[in-house]
Parts: structure tokens; C-alpha cells; sequence
């Protein structure tokens, strides 16, 4: 491999300050923040446009030079580390909102869109619409995590982050570009259909099957009242029965459960956080009737907290950032 003449290559693609291969540069892209241990890496480019997508990928093609995309870099499961060195290609350029569209709900975006501009963009100028996340780091890229079939808040209703999308734009190994979706069909990125659905061959398949430059997810209602609330068990048994009786309803939005030692008190119970949402104060009291009684028909108690914590945990589900479990017990106790 000539690197010289390729890194000259990749600047003339993007930009000089935009390819690098300074060992400065690339000590970090040899590692994620799991365990994996660092490899080491060409290059890293960071490009603006499809076209300088397609232009790269030609290159690292004609020099059979291993390349591998990166998002936020934050699936801690070395995803984004070459296992036989080249080319970290890093999206954070790409980072545009294309398209809100709110009547077929769906966000037209670039793959270096991260979870926290999103949703913050959302917050800001479509506030009854919300995205479906997880609980990363707001510098993960939405691409990187609906391309690994993620999971967040939303998916106990709506299904993992890979069922979201509905179209993507694609850079191919050749350099050739592809619309998957409505997208391939017209202007609008509404659905998979209605041409054969080969959305899926690009998920879970870690950038070997192409680039991404475009997708599209759905985006959901934002629902006006939300609530949480607590219970504890003591007969893990009851567990499952629990969760089954509780996510059959329609008004569940997201549950976690956590078990632990310390503090004391804690020991020896299971405790759990139901978020209930719904239009009015009325209908929360009502769907927290409701809850209340599967309870206790599956062995567990209601606990009521302290209005400051649930008001301290609703302003973390506005900025979706989910704080442990543990946290929020041992903070109630202050
Ligand atoms: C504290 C913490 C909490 C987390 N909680 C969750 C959680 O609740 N749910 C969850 O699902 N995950 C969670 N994660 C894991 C991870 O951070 C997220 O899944 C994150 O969204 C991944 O996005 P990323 O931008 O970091 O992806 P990356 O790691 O950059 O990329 C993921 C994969 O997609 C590929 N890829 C990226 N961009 C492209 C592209 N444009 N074209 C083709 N392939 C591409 C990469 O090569 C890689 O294989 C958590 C991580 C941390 C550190």
C-alpha cells in the first residue's frame, strides 16, 4: 500500500484537514469505550457528501484497502475497530436533518444525525413528536443505532429501533448508490414497501454491506401526560407474569426493573419503574387504578415516591437520558 499516495487521495476527496493518518489523529479510532483492545487503523476520513461516500469507497475498492463506518463509535463491542487495519470512515460530517415530515411521521436524515440532535431538534420545533432512542450516550448516531437493531424507551411499544425504519440510501462496495424503500419509488421515505423489502440485508450487517448516507425513521407521538410508578416485589417468581400482565397494556411506555444489596433496605426486593402515559390528568389516575391492581394480583406492592423524585425523573424523560435504578433509590433516601 502506497500510503502516501492514498492519504493524498482521501484529502483530494474531502478536504486536507478531513483525512488523516497522524498517529496523533488515529489513537483514537483504535479503540471504543468497551473492552475490546485497541487495533490499529490506516486512516480516518470524514466525509461531507454521497458523493464523496461513493468516491472513497471506489478508492479503498481499487486498493482493497478495509474499510469500516463509524457513528458515535459507542457500541462498546469493537464494532468500529478494523480487525486487519484501513479506513475508519467517521459520519459525524454528515450530520443534516433533512425532513421532519409530520403528517406520515418520519425524520429524513444523515447518518451523522446523533440521538441528541434529534431529539432536541424534535423538542424545539415538532414538540408533540418524539424519536425513539436509547438510553446512549446523546453523541450515538441514530444510524449507527437502528443499523444494529437497537433498543430504548420506545421499543416495548413500537419494537426495536431496526423495525423503525422505513428507507435508506445506501453506497454499495462498487461506489454504485441505492434507495431502499418508498424512497427508491418517489419522493417520499413513508415506508419500506411498496417495492421488496431489502431494508434488512443492511442491518446487523456492521457496514459490510454498504454505507449508509440516508435513512429515514418513524417518529412517534409525543404524549401530553406521563407518569411513574413505582413498586416492589419480594418473589422473583412473580416476575414474569408481572411484565406480561403490564406490557399488554396499551398505555405501558417503558418498564425497568433492578434488583441490589445496598442500601439496605433495598435488600431483598425487586424493584420496578412503570412509566404510564395518557391525555389528562384523569386518565392517568385512572390507568394508574388499573396498575395498581395488576400489582397486587401478581404479588407486588405500589410504592408511592416522593414528588420531587418522579418530578426529577419526568424532566430526565423529557432530556431522555435514563439514570440507573439504584440512582433514583439512592437519592430518595436524601
Ligand atoms: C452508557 C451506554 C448506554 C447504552 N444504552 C443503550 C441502549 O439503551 N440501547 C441500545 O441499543 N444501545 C445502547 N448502548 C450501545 C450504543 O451506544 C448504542 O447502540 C448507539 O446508539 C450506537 O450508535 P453509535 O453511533 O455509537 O454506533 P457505532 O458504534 O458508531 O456503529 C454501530 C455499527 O453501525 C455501523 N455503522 C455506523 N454508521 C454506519 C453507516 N453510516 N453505514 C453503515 N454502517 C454504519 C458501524 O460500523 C457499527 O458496526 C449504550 C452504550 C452506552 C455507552
Amino acid at each position: 500500500m502506497n500510503t502516501d499516495q492514498i492519504l493524498k487521495d482521501l484529502q483530494n476527496i474531502v478536504g486536507k484537514e478531513f483525512a488523516t493518518n497522524s498517529p496523533e489523529d488515529l489513537y483514537i479510532y483504535s479503540q471504543d469505550p468497551g473492552a475490546s483492545l485497541p487495533r490499529p487503523v490506516d486512516f480516518v476520513v470524514m466525509p461531507k457528501t454521497t458523493e464523496e461516500v461513493q468516491k472513497i469507497v471506489k478508492l479503498a475498492n481499487e486498493e482493497k484497502i478495509p474499510l469500516v463506518p463509524m457513528g458515535g463509535g459507542l457500541t462498546l463491542s469493537g464494532l468500529i475497530i478494523p480487525v486487519r487495519g484501513g479506513i475508519v470512515l467517521d459520519m459525524k460530517r454528515m450530520d443534516q436533518i433533512i425532513e421532519i415530515n409530520e403528517l406520515s411521521r418520519y425524520a429524513l436524515i444523515e447518518p451523522g444525525v446523533s440521538t441528541g440532535q434529534l431529539l432536541a431538534y424534535l423538542n424545539e420545533h415538532h414538540p408533540d413528536l418524539q424519536p425513539a432512542i436509547p438510553d446512549a450516550p446523546p453523541s450515538a448516531t441514530i444510524a449507527g443505532n437502528v443499523l444494529i437493531h437497537g433498543s430504548g424507551y420506545l421499543s416495548q411499544k413500537y419494537g426495536d429501533h431496526g423495525a423503525i425504519v422505513n428507507g435508506l440510501e445506501v453506497v454499495l462496495a462498487s461506489g454504485e448508490v441505492v434507495k431502499l424503500g418508498s424512497c427508491a419509488v418517489s419522493d417520499y421515505w413513508f415506508a419500506r414497501g411498496p417495492i421488496p423489502d431489502l431494508v434488512g440485508l443492511f442491518l446487523s450487517s456492521f457496514g459490510t454491506m454498504g454505507i449508509v448516507t440516508k435513512l429515514s425513521v418513524q417518529i412517534f407521538p409525543k404524549p401530553k401526560f406521563r407518569e411513574i410508578v413505582f413498586g416492589l416485589m419480594k418473589d422473583e417468581e412473580n416476575i414474569p407474569n408481572l411484565l406480561l400482565e403490564i406490557t399488554t397494556k396499551e398505555f405501558i411506555e417503558d418498564v425497568i426493573l433492578g434488583k441490589q444489596d445496598k442500601p439496605e433496605w433495598m435488600k431483598g426486593y425487586i424493584f420496578f419503574m412503570v412509566y404510564i402515559t395518557g391525555d389528562s390528568q384523569e386518565d392517568i389516575d385512572a390507568k394508574l387504578k388499573i396498575l395498581k391492581k395488576t400489582y397486587r394480583k401478581n404479588g407486588a406492592r405500589y410504592m408511592k415516591a416522593p414528588q420531587k423524585m418522579i418530578g426529577f425523573l419526568l424532566i430526565h424523560v423529557y432530556l431522555r437520558f435514563r439514570i440507573p435504578l439504584e440512582f433514583y433509590m439512592i437519592a430518595s433516601e436524601f
